[in-house]
């Protein structure tokens, strides 16, 4: 599969959300757990204060109420004294009055659930391995083998209920997260997919347009050669340069569709840039002279020689020079300027005209994309030129950049290292 940006997205928005999931189950059992230890914490100082009330021979005047109460239902009599209440210990451990103190001491703590309490040898258990909720009977009880035991058969509802908000929240936003993003990223293939049948039939549509053209051109030169008169007629040249502009279009959109399948290879020569340019600028002087416009070609040093395809090469500085003519006002004057130092060689192309608005600079070299500068009908374009410039230049591992100024001018800089 080809690694491009539609799958990167849709890989990192699936771990993303893998990620999300694994996060809220881990925060789910650690939020349970934490629920949990604070049940067990208050089962254990119920249980440990009934067993210590129940035993204890004086009860502070603070826990008057449990106190008395617990230890009357586990031991036998209590009495006050000064501070407290004192009890006589009877030594008999009955499981209805301890279950009776526990619940109030439960109570107590806010734990209202039923419970079932036993009374265990600690022997039974090996060592470390007490049950959850257990309790030595001393002082209620002298033996000290003895254990209370107390199971809650609702825990694990209990504690489900505490959870349940968060656990439907949780499960709510999840959900509607997963539906979001199997939403998204099915448009997004569901775009990717238009744009791979529209590309195609772009590409058909050009490879259709391109044999009628031909025989248009290849027709419209006979006529003139076989016809004097017609020769040197108005229409036969609007037909001329009419089909040769169009044939260039077609030739652009074929060009760039070859590139980007990885179908092209460069042909690289040695080039003499000086007399590319130059060459370039003779064969537009039509379209220079209609604009009325100047060209300033300065040379900055003497030998241009360079590694690359002089057909692609040439269409580059033809665009850039097109695009100079065709979004500058009135007498264009038109700056291309060619260095080079050790590392290669730098062109620059700079005009006076309408110039492009910052947020649109970055988007220029994308395909199919036109300023919307309110006269946009003004100028004809597919806008390809500047995509297929900037993936000319990087074939041959160079790099362009775009300084503009709106109203003011706008300068290509292209740098093309030496070989
Ligand atoms: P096209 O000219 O066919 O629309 P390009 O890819 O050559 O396509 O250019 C893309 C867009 O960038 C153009 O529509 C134009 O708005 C803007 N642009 C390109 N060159 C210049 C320039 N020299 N000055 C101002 N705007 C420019």
């Amino acid at each position: 599969m080809k690694w491009n940006r539609t799958n990167f997205i849709i890989g990192a928005s699936s771990l993303a959300l893998i990620g999300l999931f694994a996060f809220q189950v881990k925060w789910m059992s650690e939020s349970k757990k934490l629920i949990e230890e604070q049940f067990n914490q208050k089962v254990s100082l119920a249980m440990c204060y009934a067993v210590d009330v129940i035993g204890s021979k004086v009860c502070s005047k603070d826990c008057a109420i449990v106190c008395k109460t617990t230890t009357e239902m586990a031991c036998g009599s209590v009495q006050e004294d000064g501070d407290g209440y004192t009890i006589e210990t009877k030594n008999e451990i009955s499981l209805s009055k301890i279950e009776e103190a526990l619940s109030l001491a439960l109570n107590f703590y806010d734990v209202n659930l039923d419970f079932h309490v036993a009374v265990n040898e600690q022997h039974n258990f090996s060592t470390g391995l007490l049950p959850t909720h257990s309790c030595k009977l001393s002082p209620m009880h002298k033996d000290e083998s003895q254990i209370l035991t107390v199971s809650f058969p609702g825990k694990e509802k209990y504690i489900f209920g505490k959870m349940r908000f968060m656990f439907f929240a949780s499960v709510i936003i999840l959900a509607f997260i997963t539906l979001v993003f199997f939403l998204a990223n099915y448009y997004l293939l569901r775009q990717k997919r238009m744009q791979g049948i529209n590309k195609e039939f772009f590409n058909n549509m050009a490879h259709e347009f391109k044999t009628p053209l031909t025989n248009i051109s290849l027709a419209n030169n006979m006529l003139a050669k076989n016809n004097e008169d017609v020769k040197s007629g108005r229409y036969i040249k609007v037909v001329k340069e009419e089909s040769k502009k169009l044939s260039q279009q077609v030739d652009r959109i074929l060009q760039l569709a070859k590139m980007e399948n990885g179908h092209y290879q460069l042909e690289k020569e040695s080039l003499c840039l000086k007399s590319l340019i130059g060459q370039v600028i003779k064969d537009m002087d039509i379209q220079i002279k209609a604009k009325n416009a100047k060209i300033n070609f300065v040379i900055e040093n003497e030998s241009m020689d360079f590694e690359g395809d002089k057909f692609h090469m040439g269409n580059v500085f033809r665009n850039l020079l097109e695009n100079a003519l065709k979004y500058s006002g009135e007498n264009p004057e038109i700056g291309i300027n060619l260095k080079k130092d050790e590392k290669g060689v730098l062109i620059h192309f700079q005009d006076n005209g309408i110039g492009i608005k910052k947020q649109d600079q970055k988007d220029v070299f994308e395909k199919y994309f036109r300023v919307n500068n309110g006269n946009i009908h003004d100028q004809k374009g597919f806008g390809l030129g500047l995509a297929y410039v900037k993936m000319i230049i990087e074939r041959h591992k160079g790099v362009i950049k775009i300084f503009s100024d709106l109203n003011k001018g706008t300068r290509f800089d292209l740098f093309l290292p030496a070989k």
